[in-house]
């Protein structure tokens, strides 16, 4: 078998229009432009790169974009009160601080700070809260743009087995948690986990995310299964040059796609969605903030 080749790319983009559809009726019925704030202390040059494609295509959709530099030497009190001004500031609807923080800076401080009705990341005790007993607010970015992919694959994910492999709190457990109320029956694995590869043979559904290069093998699949691959991991490529790299995913890509019924490229495949959702979250809220309900498409 060779596995249907899930292209998050392309499906990131229809959303995106979708989403800029909303912002529209947003601005036209009810004069409300959705407004995200992302603000950056220090100069990560990985970070900077993917704050400025985050406020591109905000302004892209028609949203409202802000961008706070503070610098690498800046404290804690600096931050919290830039956080505060911005939970009370009635054009912004998304609050995005980007991790990591420079050491002198308690992120946990900084997210428990964020006004939960604006926690487009949906980090705060408050929304995961919500998305736990599934009341409406933001969902984790790539935990949705994950569930969108499979449900665009797979159409109803019901009585399916899913394993997700990686329990973090960014993506793995709002993973499983997505993944339960499409009443999937789900399996969470981690660095304990015995006997790994027979518990992803068992999976219809297989979301990796790890950190860990070509971890999982194609005869660790069972034929015909969903395979999302969340991992983003670079690793020499020496194939082009000494010193070249490449972008992996967390599953062995060639040997998983003999097997597999469809699976997700990297890059390509869920990269491109976390954005998109960032940006979905941000119509979310600002409906929300505004006594509106959010547009269904959106939201889990
Ligand atoms: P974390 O490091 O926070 O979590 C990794 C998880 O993998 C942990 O739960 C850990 O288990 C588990 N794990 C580690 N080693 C093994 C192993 N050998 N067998 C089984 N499980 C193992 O990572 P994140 O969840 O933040 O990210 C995971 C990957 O996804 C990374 O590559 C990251 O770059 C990528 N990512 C991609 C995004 C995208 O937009 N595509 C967005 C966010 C992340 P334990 O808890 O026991 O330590």
């Amino acid at each position: 078998m060779t596995a249907r080749i899930i292209d998050g790319k392309t499906y990131a983009e229809g959303l995106r229009a979708r989403i800029a559809g909303h912002v529209e009726r947003l601005k036209r019925e009810h004069g409300v432009t959705p407004g995200l704030a992302v603000v950056i202390v220090g100069h990560d040059p990985g970070s900077e790169i993917y704050v400025s494609q985050k406020a591109k295509l905000t302004v892209e959709v028609g949203m409202h974009s802000e961008k706070y530099e503070l610098p690498e030497d800046a404290s804690e009190a600096e931050v919290l009160a830039l956080v505060r001004n911005l939970n009370d500031d009635p054009d912004i609807h998304g609050i995005l601080v980007q991790l990591p923080l420079p050491r002198q800076i308690d992120p946990n401080k900084v997210i428990a700070t964020i006004s939960p009705d604006k926690d487009v990341d949906c980090f705060t005790p408050a929304s995961v809260g919500k998305l736990q007993i599934g009341l409406p607010g933001p969902v984790s970015c790539t935990p949705l743009g994950c569930l969108m992919l499979l449900r665009d694959t797979l159409g109803s994910l019901e009585g399916l087995n899913a394993v997700v492999v990686g329990r973090s709190n960014l993506v793995g457990k709002p993973m499983a948690q997505l993944l339960l109320r499409e009443n999937c029956t789900v399996t969470i694995a981690h660095s304990r986990t015995k006997d790994l590869a027979s518990v992803v043979r068992g999976a219809d559904i297989v979301v990796a995310a790890v950190g860990r290069p070509l971890m999982i093998k194609g005869d660790w699949i069972k034929p015909g299964a969903t395979v999302i691959d969340v991992g983003i991991n670079r690793i020499p490529a020496l194939e082009r040059g000494e010193g070249k790299t490449r972008l992996v995913g967390d599953v062995d890509y060639q040997s998983a796609a003999a097997v597999a019924g469809a699976i997700t490229p990297v890059p390509g495949g869920v990269g491109p969605m976390t954005i998109a959702c960032l940006l979905a979250n941000t119509v979310t809220t600002a409906s929300l903030i505004n006594g509106l309900v959010p547009p269904e498409d959106l939201t889990p």
